[in-house]
């Protein structure tokens, strides 16, 4: 039955006055599902409430921070006891060298880290540091990964032929994108290729360690290890963005599952928990480059904030290798029932996982890129969320996000999710092609 949404209703309408859209971020505004998005007031364990006093079992976690779940209460103490003992100093503090530490033992080629705000900051900065290190200019990404809005990339393949980056947003200039050259995903003779014809202008490859921005999406076996060869052997670097991966799928991230070593990396999401925090590292002889131990300039008036730094650190502390076993055990439990509900409308579907991130692609065809992602029947995911929403659960609100669980899922979230697929699934089966 569809719920009663006057509050977020009423507060969306407020937002829109307030800030374009009535979001601080794109997909919050359910453009791509539609129906009103829902403002939340709380949240605890495995469930958020929204305005109206709805509650859901929540399958975003904050887009990955919340892997313990929502105020985890040491989390919640550690944070409350910083917060109480300053806000924010602008000099070194003790804490952010613990948190610099752990991110380094946890994985090995990073050697040292300098700590930023949010994702985005540390895609741009490792980009700028790629840049400086190898004097070139030239940057690979590939389609259907998410670095961020850094200007240089948000760009997209030409057509045909062209290899020159096209800007995704007005307000890139075609110089900021034009250094981009954008590849399919999980391709490596189109990099082959590429790095032949352009043997001695890329700075650096970025990608995501596993893609999970156009769904959950492992690399193909071998596709990571074949990258950082190619580029080492242009003289390139290889940057691996953890930002969503990091400390998600592995004590280690990505690098704890495939052990291909990145000669930078980005890191966000988790290690924040859930505060503004984000980083990025790697070899120390390219970090060494950086301002004030080298030119590079890059810096930030709350990098290392305090409070962040506690969330994080004590998230991480906590993210021990049974939160990793009761995430990858949720995931897989979480994508059976998904999977047995559409199987029994006779819905195409594919669970996709990489590690412990999983999507459903509404099709039955092999999915490794953003195309044949793109090529799935996308118009089932509209009312599948909302009838999940209806029900009290919350899925991503996009096709093409991936789902985070929890380590705070219990068997009551289970069965409330359990409960409500049928219905969604029926809804999936009966979606119409527009
Ligand atoms: C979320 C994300 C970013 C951007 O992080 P923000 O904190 O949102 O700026 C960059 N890379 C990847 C892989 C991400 O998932």
């Amino acid at each position: 039955m569809e719920q009663s949404v006057e509050q977020s209703k009423s507060w969306f309408a407020r937002a829109e006055a307030a800030t374009p859209g009535g979001v601080n971020s794109p997909v919050r505004a359910f453009a791509s599902v539609g129906g009103t998005p829902r403002f939340m007031v709380r949240a605890q364990g495995p469930h958020l409430w929204d305005a109206d006093g709805h509650r859901y079992v929540d399958l975003v976690s904050s887009w990955g921070p919340m892997i313990l779940g929502h105020a985890h209460p040491e989390v919640v103490r550690a944070t409350q006891e910083a917060a109480a003992s300053g806000l924010s100093f602008g000099t070194p503090t003790t804490g952010e060298v613990e948190l610099a530490e752990e991110l380094i033992r946890r994985v090995e080629p990073v050697e040292q880290v300098r700590l930023v705000n949010s994702g985005t900051e540390a895609t741009m900065s490792a980009i700028r540091l790629a840049r400086a290190f190898t004097g070139r200019s030239g940057v690979v990404k590939f389609a259907g990964c998410y670095h961020g809005h850094v200007d240089a990339l948000l760009a997209q393949a030409g057509s045909g032929v062209a290899t020159l980056g096209l800007p995704t947003s007005p307000g890139v200039t075609g110089a900021q994108a034009s250094d981009t050259v954008v590849l399919p995903y999980n391709d490596i003779e189109a990099v082959k290729r590429y790095f032949a014809d352009n043997p001695d202008s890329v700075a650096a490859v970025i990608t995501e360690a596993a893609a999970g921005n156009m769904g959950a999406l492992a690399p193909r076996d071998g596709f990571n290890a074949e990258l950082r060869e190619i580029a080492h052997a242009h003289g390139a670097l290889l940057v691996m963005d953890e930002v969503m991966t990091g400390f998600r799928v592995s004590e280690a991230g990505w690098y704890g599952v495939d052990g291909v070593a990145g000669d930078l990396y980005t890191f966000g999401k988790v290690m924040s928990g859930g505060l503004p925090a984000a980083a990025f590292g790697g070899r120390a002889d390219v970090m060494a480059k950086l301002a004030p131990s080298g030119p590079v300039y890059q810096a930030g008036t709350l990098a290392g904030n305090p409070v962040a730094v506690a969330a994080g650190l004590t998230t991480l502390r906590l993210a021990d290798a049974e939160v990793y076993r009761t995430l990858d055990a949720n995931a897989h439990r979480l994508g059976g029932l998904l999977s047995t509900a559409l199987s029994a409308e006779g819905v195409e579907h594919t669970v996709s996982y990489a590690g412990n991130l999983l999507s459903v692609y509404f099709t039955d065809r092999p999915v490794h890129d953003y195309e044949s992602a793109a090529a799935s029947a996308t118009w089932r995911y509209k009312p599948f969320f909302h009838a999940l929403l209806d029900a009290g659960v919350y899925p991503p609100p996009s096709a093409f996000e991936a789902w985070f669980v929890n380590a705070a899922m219990d068997d009551a979230a289970f069965e409330t999710i359990e409960a409500a697929l049928p219905a969604a699934a029926r809804a999936a089966a009966a979606a119409e092609k527009p």
